[in-house]
Formats: C-alpha cells, structure tokens, sequence
C-alpha cells in the first residue's frame, strides 16, 4: 500500500502543480494542420530533396568546397520552393583537413591494413609516425585513472564496445571519443586509438569530433573498425606487447567562415516571432552525409515548403534553419545564439524550436519543453499527432535535440519528436552513410508530422514561454 500512495504522489507531481491552462487549438488550425500533412504524406518531396543532396554535392565537412556547394543548393532549392526569404548568417569557425590515417601492426604479429580514421579535429603524428606498444583500457573510466607518466611513450587504446541503447548506448560511450585523447595526454600517452563507437561490424571505422584541453598536450586520436579492434582486443589476449605503427596527417587550418542557411515561411500577423524547424547541412566526408543529417535537412526543408505552399500563411514564421558546422560541436548553433542573444528582441521571438538529426527512424514520439500554463496546448497538439502514430510523452523538459539545444538551453521553448530504434549507429559516421540507408517512407511521414507541428505551433494563439 505505500509503494501505492507513493506512486500516486509521484505521478500527481509528474503533472506539476495546477495552474490555469490555455485551450487555443481551434478547430480551423487543426483542420489546416491535417491538410498540411496529407499534402506531405502524398508528395516525393522529401525523398526528392535527399537524392537531390546526396547525388548533387555528398558530403557536406565544414569549411570545405562541398560545405559551399551544401549552401548554394539549400538556398537555391528553398527559393524554388516558396520559402518567402532566404539568408546565411556568418559562423566563424577553424577549418579541419583529415588528411591520411594508416596504422599497422608491428609485433608480435605483424597485420599492415587496420581500417582506421582520423577523429575530426585531431592533429597528425609527427613526420614518420609513432611506432609504440599499445596499452590497453577497458573504457575511458579507466584510463582517466590511469596515474600521469604511466603511459610515456606509448598508445593508450580503449577497446570499450557500444551497444545501441542502454548504459552501453551512444552518450557512454562517446566518451572515449570526446576526451579520450585529453585523459591519455595526461598520463604521458603519444596517441589514443579506440575502438569505433558503433554497433556494426563492417570494416567501416566511425570518425566523430574530438577535444582538446587548454593546457594539455595535443596527441593524435583514430579510431579503428569494430573487427579490427578485435583482432587487436585477440592478440592483446597472448599477454605479449603488442607494437603498433601509427601515422596520421590531418591537421587544423585557418579560421574560416561558413554559414547557417536560413528560409522562412514569413508570418502573417507576428512575422518577427518564429518557429525553428532545425537541422544541420554540415556532415563528415567518408560517406554522403545522407542519415546524419540528410535526412533531416530534407525533413525540416520538406515541412517548410509544404506550410509555404498550403494556401494560408501560419500567424507567426516558420524558419527551416539549416546549421553549419554540428559535427565539430554545434559551432553553428551556438554562434546563431550568441549572435541574437544581444539582439535582444530576436531570440526573444524564437518562440518554439525543433529539431531532425536522428536518421532515418519513423517519429514515433512527442516531447515537450514548454512553460505550465502552455502545456496543455502542446498536449493539445500532440493529440492531433497521435493518429499519425505519434505519442505524446508525459514529460515536460524537452530542449530541442542536437543543434536546437543550444537554443533551448538558452531559454527557447521545444519540442523533442522521438525516432524509432533503428540502426542508426552502424552506419553514423561511416563511409556507409550513404542514400540507400534512407528510408523513404519513414522520412516522408517525418516530414508531415514536422510540417503539422511547425504550422499549429506557429499559429496557434498562445506564449509557450508561459
Ligand atoms: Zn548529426
């Protein structure tokens, strides 16, 4: 019985405290909404627009050739498409060149084709290379303990394996990617290999963005594909050292300039607020950058031309902001914060965000990020969505996914739409994000599900700030 009261308590404080609740989903908005979404569930525009991406540019690595071409076909295509404006916002940002990656083992077998790539922003190996013993850790956790010069002059490797959900999943793992090679600097180590943090197993290593420290000594970083760290994981396994040859020539350029793409569906009674539909144009060069986030720059691009072609402008706009630069660490959304942060009325008027950069999964789920006295009205909303397959989740903390959560972590109000599992995670990254991944049909439903929310939430009478 007191588990019983106890979960009762619980759930009464999941809800919040009662407050007064807005009702202002009309009937007129929710019947747009439907049409809206009936025009996106009948149309190939969506598919069209990631053939058109992946075929005319492929990859999109910031600051590169390709990241132009990205621009000059998103702003181009949203003109034809009926966006009412179209403009790029400067991101000032350190262009990264991967350069080659080779590693080889040395002793106590010798294997010379270890499939391995840079991880971006990592500096080269010294001319020649590093030849060292590997020292292996199960996880980053173990090598953050490992005590300082412990590791002089060798490769600190971690052979920890991801699993698509759980405490194995993405975010933990991630770890040994994201600061692996800080942690290994300061125990002495001259290189960090890990195992690839993917749940493949394709000779298809997965690169992803890496950091530095201020103050401690930069080291090269790769990671090596799932079957190639497990023949290194075997031969580990004689408790003989193991010598590996590492050489590595990427390395940081200049400061460059490349640029949030942004169109907007402009409002017809409040045009300076708006509602974000986001995404990011930039992506690794190994593949066509088509799940991450082909799909989602085609989804959001998608639902604005399809609210831009309904027939009824929604009260407030809607901006498809396409962002520069995610992979190196959302530097185009925190500059598109930092930039209308001081312009005061500007993020102000960002009225409600969300965000597409989970693949190629149907959206199955709604969460929202919104103040007490608006929650009804988005529940309002998700309820229009809930035919469509769509559920909406009882939770109320939602900061925009990927590049939106800068925004929502600087006060916007979200939205989190929730993807299907799907095998995202053996493709991110790879030389294997390519088109034929892309469900067509799943995209197609996201587009009409981004397109219904972005229309209801920018018209619909109501401060989801409140
Ligand atoms: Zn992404």
């Amino acid at each position: 019985m007191k588990k019983l009261i106890f979960a009762l308590t619980v759930l009464a404080f999941a809800n919040g405290p009662v407050v007064a609740q807005e009702r202002a989903l009309t009937h007129d908005i929710i019947e747009h909404a439907r049409n809206l979404g009936e025009q996106a569930y009948n149309s190939n525009l969506t598919q069209d627009l990631i053939i058109s991406l992946t075929s005319e540019v492929g990859h999109r690595l910031a600051g590169t050739e390709n990241d132009v071409k990205g621009r000059e076909w998103a702003k181009a295509r949203m003109l034809e498409l009926g966006f009412d404006r179209v403009w790029e916002e400067p991101v000032p940002f350190r262009v990264w060149h991967r350069g080659d990656a080779s590693l080889r083992m040395t002793a106590p077998f010798s294997h010379d084709n270890f499939a391995i790539t840079a991880l971006g922003t990592s500096i080269g190996t010294p001319e020649g290379g590093i030849t060292a013993e590997i020292v292996q850790f199960d996880e980053y956790k173990d090598l953050v303990a490992a005590p300082p010069n412990s590791l002089n002059g060798k490769i600190a490797y971690i052979s920890f394996r991801m699993e698509a959900t759980g405490l194995r999943g993405y975010g933990y793992a991630g770890q040994a990617r994201r600061m692996g090679a800080v942690a290994a600097a300061k125990a002495g180590a001259s290189a960090l290999i890990i195992r690839s943090i993917g749940t493949d197993d394709n000779r298809t290593p997965h690169t992803g963005s890496m950091n530095y420290e201020e103050g401690v000594r930069k080291i090269p970083a790769a990671a090596i594909s799932n079957p190639d760290a497990d023949l290194l994981d075997n031969t580990l396994k004689y408790g003989q050292p193991v010598t590996m040859h590492l050489e590595m020539s990427s390395y940081s350029g200049d400061m460059v300039t490349t640029y949030n793409v942004i169109g907007e569906v402009t409002g017809s009674e409040e045009p300076e607020k708006a509602v974000m539909l986001g995404a990011h144009l930039d992506s690794w060069d190994l593949g066509t950058g088509a799940l991450d986030d082909g799909t989602g720059v085609a989804v959001v691009m998608s639902a604005g031309a399809h609210i831009a072609a309904g027939g009824k402008r929604p009260k407030r706009s809607v901006r498809v902001i396409l962002f520069a630069a995610e992979e190196e660490g959302l530097i185009g959304a925190h500059e598109y914060v930092r930039a209308h942060k001081e312009d005061h009325g500007d993020f102000e008027n960002a009225i409600m965000g969300a965000e597409w950069d989970s693949g190629t999964g149907r959206i199955i789920d709604f969460a929202p990020g919104v103040g007490p006295t608006s929650l009804n009205v988005m529940r309002d909303i998700g309820a229009v969505l809930s035919p469509y397959g769509v559920a909406t989740l009882p939770t109320n903390n939602a900061k925009g996914q990927s590049d939106m959560s800068a925004l929502g972590n600087a006060g916007m109000p979200a939205a989190n739409l929730g993807s299907e599992p799907t095998n995202y995670f053996d493709f991110h990254h790879t030389s294997n994000d390519t088109l034929d991944k892309v469900n067509m049909i799943a995209i197609t439903h996201n587009a009409a599900i981004y397109a219904m929310f972005g229309y209801m939430t920018a018209t619909v009478d109501v401060d989801f700030r409140k």
